[in-house]
């Protein structure tokens, strides 16, 4: 690879290599034998891995890992679930579901899955998103419907605040 200081290619070596806390890119410490230079690659998957979910309609979406992570931060609002947990949650789904499909999952599937490792880590936030999956069937559709509410709840009265009455 090119080094970022003198441009040379190919000159580098890996010192250093290990993964990021999430589990899901691998960082590089690299040197340049022409300058000394140090800098650091990260390595994700390429995105041709990526695959499609399927909509109740039939349409298709590109998997997007950041619209599952949301769906898990809106059932967690609040909460006591720290980002970390978020994270390593939106990863164990990412992976259950890359490693058991193909090309293409199901909103269903997807959302069956989030639902599943909501409820081994908060019973509220399992029942929250449950409560809002079943009426979308679609983890970013419940995102933005989350978002639309509260949005909307911001400027209602406290006692109409509660979304989900708990
Ligand atoms: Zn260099």
């Amino acid at each position: 690879m090119r080094c970022p200081a003198c441009n040379e290619i190919g000159k580098d070596k890996v010192i250093d290599s290990r993964l990021t806390e999430s589990g899901g890119a691998i960082r590089r410490r690299r040197v340049c034998q022409a300058c000394n230079r140090r800098f650091t690659t990260k390595e994700r998957a390429e995105e041709e891995l990526r695959i499609a979910v399927v909509k109740k309609d039939g349409s298709r979406v590109r998997f997007r890992r950041d619209k599952i992570m949301a769906g898990i931060q809106h059932a967690c609002y609040k909460l006591p679930i720290v980002d970390t947990d978020i994270e390593a949650m939106t990863d164990d789904i990412e992976g259950e579901l890359f490693r058991d499909h193909d090309r293409e999952v199901t909103s269903r599937e997807v959302g069956e899955c989030v639902a599943r490792k909501l409820r081994d880590v908060n019973h509220v936030a399992y029942v929250r998103f449950m409560s809002v999956f079943k009426e979308f069937n679609h983890v970013s559709e419940f995102a933005e419907e989350i978002q639309r509410v509260e949005d909307h709840a911001a400027t209602a009265s406290p006692d109409q605040q509660s979304l989900f009455g708990d």
